[in-house]
């Protein structure tokens, strides 16, 4: 956390609707690669204070999500049923936009979606990496 806090390079936070990490590159159709849009600009992070993220570790796929879903519809919740804050989530996007400032090289590799979500539901290594480091 304190690199990204030293680092002269700027990721902007604003409000949104999902709280998620925008990394600052934009694509070249012509040469077919990423490049950032300005050196300085990591990206930028949107920020919904008033969303955390509903979850139930035994409940991670399409499928299997329908009865958090329906539970959260009817608000009658059951003990693994858990939220995450808001900061929990800011925090989380701040750790993407960390690895992509850090070891970029393999943050696109990390990137790669699985064909379909691990045990604890996870969708690419990227999420298990950040994820874990929210953890410890
Ligand atoms: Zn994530």
């Amino acid at each position: 956390m304190q690199k990204i806090i030293d680092d002269k390079r700027v990721l902007s936070v604003t409000e949104g609707e999902a709280t998620r990490f925008y990394m600052g590159l934009s694509y070249n159709e012509k040469y077919k690669n990423w490049n950032l849009k300005d050196p300085m600009d990591i990206g930028k992070i949107t920020f919904n204070s008033k969303k955390g993220l509903l979850f139930n570790n035994s409940e991670y796929n399409d499928e299997n999500r329908k009865g958090l879903i329906s539970r959260y519809e009817s608000g009658k919740f059951n003990k693994e049923d858990k939220i995450n804050s808001p900061t929990a989530g800011l925090g989380h996007e701040i750790i993407h936009a960390g690895n992509f400032l850090l070891d970029n090289a393999n943050y696109f590799q990390r990137n790669e979606p699985f064909s379909s979500p691990n045990k604890n539901g996870f969708t690419n290594n990227e999420e298990i990496r950040t994820t874990i480091y929210l953890i410890r």
